[in-house]
């Protein structure tokens, strides 16, 4: 599943390529998308794209004072958006297509969980959790949203109406570089642990997008590559591997179902 930096990896790839263009049309191949008036997009042409959370937004501009739309697409699961200069064939995966002068993106989505959406204001979007990204996301904010939790701080960062876009892999490599054990109970963690956390998940979030994203099973990028960060991770994968840091086996436990992958001896 795509978490933040593989959404921002898909942004920064497709906004030099996009940005500027005329839209031709938003052809829907599956009846699961459920889009509003998708003709209202002929004739627009995208002024930016942006990411909140993991939600991809662009801004699809209009000169004869219709107003401006977003076209918002959720990736979830499996869902791709790819640049191609040819239209491809019309068959799944592929599920919708925007073609532009010069271009079109495709929607390709395996398991078609994916979502999309054409909305007049970004306030018509669903809130969610803060993005760890904007400058709102503080010490001190990450202190107020973790207090009174009676979670475990690994499935509490998971939870996306809290952090929007921290998913299973970059909230191990978190913890590791935070030194912080998985099972620890969010609303126990100290001011020195809180910052700790705070700084480690800027760092990994970041070092995620230099990377190009994580591909552990089918992430792609805009182009239809694989990300380069999974080299790099720390614990994640890595059970009975020895610790990058004491040498010790990386243990794996499964909280909420999902694997958890951390150093008994590097995370207290
Ligand atoms: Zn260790």
């Amino acid at each position: 599943m795509p978490e933040l930096p593989e959404v921002e990896t898909v942004v920064r790839q497709l906004a030099p390529r996009v940005i500027g263009r005329r839209v031709r049309s938003l052809k829907i191949y599956d009846p699961k998308l459920r889009v509003n008036q998708p003709q209202s997009v002929a004739g627009r042409v995208i002024g930016a794209i942006e990411r909140i959370g993991k939600q991809i937004l662009m801004r699809l501009d209009d000169e004869d004072s219709r107003g401006n739309l977003w076209w918002c697409v959720h990736l979830r699961m499996t869902g791709r958006l790819i640049w191609s200069s040819e239209p491809g064939p019309e068959i799944p995966p592929l599920r919708a297509r925007l073609a532009l002068d010069g271009g079109h993106i495709l929607f390709k989505d395996v398991r078609r969980f994916g979502t999309m959406r054409l909305i007049k204001s970004i306030g018509e979007l669903p809130p969610g959790g803060m993005d760890p990204l904007s400058p709102s996301f503080t010490p001190a904010a990450l202190g107020q949203l973790l207090a009174g939790s009676r979670q475990e701080i690994k499935p509490w960062l998971l939870r996306q109406d809290r952090l929007a876009g921290v998913g299973n892999i970059y909230a191990s490599e978190a913890l590791f570089a935070a030194r912080i054990h998985p099972r620890r109970l969010a609303s126990a963690l100290d001011s020195t642990q809180i910052r700790r956390l705070h700084h480690a998940i800027l760092t990994i979030l970041r070092q995620g997008i230099k990377h190009g994203g994580t591909t552990v099973s089918d992430f792609e990028n805009a182009r239809g590559e694989s990300g380069g960060f999974q080299k790099r991770l720390a614990v994640y994968g890595r059970a009975g591997q020895p610790c990058r840091r004491c040498g010790a086996p990386v243990a794996r436990i499964a909280q909420q179902s999902r694997g958890t992958f951390f150093c008994l001896n590097c995370q207290d």
